[in-house]
């Protein structure tokens, strides 16, 4: 079987897995989808940890690639972190709630995992790298926690450079710190604007003519296959791990804003791996609660939340669950969406800590009172899983009021911190940054 990858959107040319990575997205607009799937039995997959579990999953989707005879060391590269799965409770009755913990990486969030799987690819592609004549410029805009994750995977890396586009004042003060802690390649710039002032910068910077003279632009985003396929590889691991122990499906329940780690899940169980049920946890921002729900598909401006990397409006993984889920009937009835306010998001952090001693950052907690909120017969029959995509030691500012503690944090952000400052003020238009980026 050879696959190969294809736009969401009917564009028929069909593209190897770096050709997809280097474009992004594809020239119709749309999100690059695999064009078969793998179809794995759980007892043909012998590895146990995530590199050779991602060795043995992604190796048919990269198959007569350049990268495929790099594999092996872009798995042990990227992976280079855990992510266990923590028990919460187990019901004498049968059910069970564990927790993936995904923020043991250098940025404390799950988005490491994508950045340093596409870093380590970017740095084995044929003109790339240390053999790259012109350095390859990745531009982040950013509200938290992508541009830190991007530019830890791409600092001091040969033939990259990437810069970070932020909005002065909008993020949190640790959010900022890892923002601003790096040298080298990676220059950090607190926009004086919104985020959707630092998007449109970079859009606009893609589209130069005069910019494009000068550097090899690229962007890291969230839909890049590159950042999307190493996110199957905690779920296929874990359910694997779970299957292994109690012959039973891990089912799970994601935070979720662009849908890019829930995309993920649902292309791991089509793979066969052992997981069940996959719920979607949305904060107040309904656009995709309300269209699960019946309502017809209503993109819109975000809404600020404390979780706030979940703040989407306009979801665009959306176009790669529909094409899993052709008919929106099928859609509709197979994928369930909840939505949790800030309230709840609070009450949740305060109660499980309380009850658990667990600490939820606001993104784990919507999905562990999305949990909560699961019907008593669905709590006792199923073994749930809840992601936890972030430390809570980023969000200390929310979380330590509530549960009247501080919150440790991890030795990789503290050292981070312990970094010097390095910041650049820019204004928000195209001159400013052609300047900046001279
Ligand atoms: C990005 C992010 C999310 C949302 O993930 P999507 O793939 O966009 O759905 C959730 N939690 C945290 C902490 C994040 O950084």
């Amino acid at each position: 079987m050879s696959i190969r990858f294809q736009s969401s959107r009917g564009d028929p040319q069909l593209l190897g897995f770096s050709q997809a990575i280097v474009q992004g997205l594809a020239p119709d607009g749309g999100l690059y989808l695999p064009s078969d799937w793998p179809r794995w039995q759980p007892r043909e997959l012998a590895g146990q940890g995530l590199p050779e579990v991602a060795e043995q999953i992604l190796k048919p989707l990269l198959a007569g690639d350049p990268l495929a005879e790099e594999l092996p060391s872009i798995a042990a590269e990227a992976f280079d972190f855990p992510a266990p799965l923590v028990p919460v409770f187990a019901d004498a009755s049968g059910g069970s709630l564990q927790v993936l913990e995904l923020f043991h990486g250098p940025t404390a969030a799950f988005k490491d995992f994508g950045a340093r799987f596409l870093a380590a690819c970017i740095a084995r592609l044929p003109g790339e790298g240390a053999r790259a004549e012109r350095p390859l410029h990745i531009l982040v805009a950013t509200s938290g926690d992508t541009g830190g994750a991007v530019a830890a995977a791409f600092h001091r890396r040969a033939g990259c450079a990437v810069s970070v586009l932020f909005p002065r004042g909008l993020v949190s003060p640790t959010q900022e710190r890892q923002l601003t802690c790096w040298d080298g390649n990676v220059q950090s710039f607190a926009v004086e604007g919104t985020f959707d002032d630092c998007q449109r910068l970079v859009k606009m910077a893609f589209l130069d003519p005069q910019l494009a003279r000068v550097h090899r632009l690229s962007s890291a985003n969230s839909i890049n296959l590159g950042r999307l396929l190493p996110q199957a590889v905690y779920y296929a691991t874990a359910s694997l791990t779970h299957w292994r122990m109690s012959g039973r499906l891990l089912n799970f329940i994601i935070p979720s804003g662009n849908l890019g780690n829930a995309v993920a899940c649902f292309w791991a169980r089509r793979w066969g791996l052992p997981i069940g049920e996959i719920r979607l946890a949305h904060n107040a921002n309904l656009t995709v609660p309300q269209f699960l729900a019946g309502e017809p598909w209503a993109p819109r401006p975000s809404v600020a939340t404390l979780a706030s990397a979940m703040d989407v409006g306009n979801p665009s993984n959306m176009e790669r669950l529909q094409a899993l889920f052709p008919d929106v009937t099928a859609l509709r009835s197979e994928v369930k969406a909840i939505a949790i306010d800030d309230e709840s998001i609070r009450r949740r952090i305060r109660d499980d800590y309380r009850s658990w001693g667990r600490i939820w950052c606001p993104h784990t907690a919507v999905a562990a009172e999305a949990w909560a909120r699961l019907s008593a017969a669905e709590r006792a029959d199923l073994d749930w899983c809840i992601v936890a995509t972030a430390s809570p030691a980023k969000f200390a500012e929310i979380v330590e009021p509530l549960i009247e503690e501080r919150v440790v944090l991890p030795a990789s952000l503290q050292a981070l911190f312990d970094r010097p400052v390095r910041v650049s003020s820019l204004e928000a238009n195209l001159d400013a940054l052609r300047g900046a980026l001279q």
